[in-house]
């Protein structure tokens, strides 16, 4: 295993951590036990030293605490989790969801806390009126607390302000190839470490569309410049990001131990500065084809579910992007499946009723009810919408 180091008190960190969000089950909010003992164990056996999960990530807090305690490998890992700051009222609440969080983990301190998902340093601000600042100090001195960062979905213009918004030790963006512009982008990344704090990435295979289902015209080029370091699009993709030295560590939402073991074995040669001119063109290359077939940026994270109204949202993202990567038929076929079609109780994007529940939670800031209005354009145009209207009413 490749391992960094944090800048800020020289914690070797391996530079693959594992994702606990994408455990088997995840989208039923039930992680399995089974598969997740199975995940951490190899991870760990591989050199794998950091383990990510969070409040909202239904039952997987509980799922990986259980996990560590079973296989007895706590010490053996730095775990982080991250506070629901949107649910926080009042300042007794910080406690209340931090002593549920190590109850749920099993343990009596978190190595690395982010506050979740911020996308405006106003949210910050409404904390710090709280006195979060306060109750950060002393967590950290009691030891409950190790190192404390933000995990980050907001604008490129105001990631600054929230670098400097408080003594981070760290901070959470998320980095991959097609993304260099995007969030904090390449600018935050260097930002951050010029500010001599850790930065962690997530969302380096963009909820796996860099791993799976590319664009056949950009599998072609990756297929065409493998090479034993990077077999696959996935090993691509995760190199792309470590090739960056400003990235301490890179998080992959890992569902299977072999999914470990190959990204594993791309950490141990992906090393800083590894990219030439070549690697880069061949990126360049593949940024330009998805450039041409992406309509809906959607990673598949699952934030924004359940609807109300029982929508698969990222089920019908994901089938009206492979319509166009693919082909419409694909894409169709996929909207059936992801729609529960068969059923005969079909949730179809014309469930929607644009009460905006989805949209609050978003970290890629989509306009789902207007984005799942061309979702049912494209998909179920004329008489079959109306047709397939008339069955969801039912
Ligand atoms: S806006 Fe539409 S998709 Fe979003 S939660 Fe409401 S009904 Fe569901
Ligand atoms: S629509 Fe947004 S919140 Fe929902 S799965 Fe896609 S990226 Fe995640």
């Amino acid at each position: 295993m490749q391992y960094r180091v944090d800048p800020t008190n020289g914690q070797r960190i391996s530079a693959l951590g594992l994702g606990c969000m994408r455990f088997p089950g995840f989208a039923l909010g039930r992680p399995d036990a089974k598969a997740a003992d199975a995940i951490i164990a190899r991870a760990v056996e591989r050199g794998i030293n950091y383990l990510d999960t969070a409040y909202l990530y239904p039952g997987n807090e509980q799922c990986v605490g259980a996990s560590l305690e079973r296989l007895g490998l706590r010490d053996r890992v730095l775990l982080a989790t991250k506070f629901p700051h949107g649910s926080c009222k009042r300042a007794s609440d910080f406690d209340r969801f931090f002593d549920e969080q190590l109850r749920r983990l099993r343990t009596d301190h978190v190595d690395y806390y982010l506050i979740h998902n911020v996308t405006s340093p106003s949210q910050w601000e409404r904390l710090c009126a709280l006195g979060i600042e306060g109750w950060i100090d002393r967590c950290k001195k009691e030891g409950r607390i190790g190192r404390i960062g933000f995990s980050y979905h907001g604008s490129a213009g105001d990631f600054p302000t929230m670098l400097d918004a408080f003594k981070w030790d760290f901070c959470q963006i998320q980095y991959n190839y097609l993304n260099e512009h995007y969030q904090a982008g390449t600018a935050g990344l260097k930002a951050a470490a010029a500010r001599g704090m850790a930065v962690f990435v997530m969302e380096p295979l963009l909820g796996g569309r860099l791993a799976q289902h590319l664009p056949p015209d950009a599998s072609r080029i990756l297929e065409r410049a493998a090479t034993p370091e990077r077999p696959t699009p996935a090993a691509w993709a995760l190199s792309w990001v470590w090739n960056h030295p400003e990235v301490t560590m890179l998080l992959s939402g890992m569902a299977s131990p072999e999914q470990v073991d190959e990204n594993a074995r791309v950490a141990e040669t992906a090393l800083p500065g590894s990219f030439g001119v070549d690697e880069q063109r061949t990126i360049e290359q593949v940024v330009e084809v998805f450039q041409r077939f992406e309509r809906v940026p959607c990673t598949g994270c699952n934030y924004c579910m359940p609807c109300p109204q029982g929508i698969n949202i990222p089920g019908c993202f994901s089938a009206y992007n492979a319509s166009y990567a693919h082909g419409w038929f694909t894409g169709v076929s996929q909207y059936f499946t992801a729609s529960a079609i068969r059923s005969g109780h079909p949730k179809l994007a014309t469930n929607c009723v644009r009460c905006g529940a989805c949209m609050r939670h978003c970290p890629q800031h989509i306009e789902i009810p207007d984005r799942l209005d061309d979702v049912r354009r494209r998909l179920t145009p004329g008489p079959v919408g109306a047709a397939l209207k008339l069955l969801a009413r039912r």
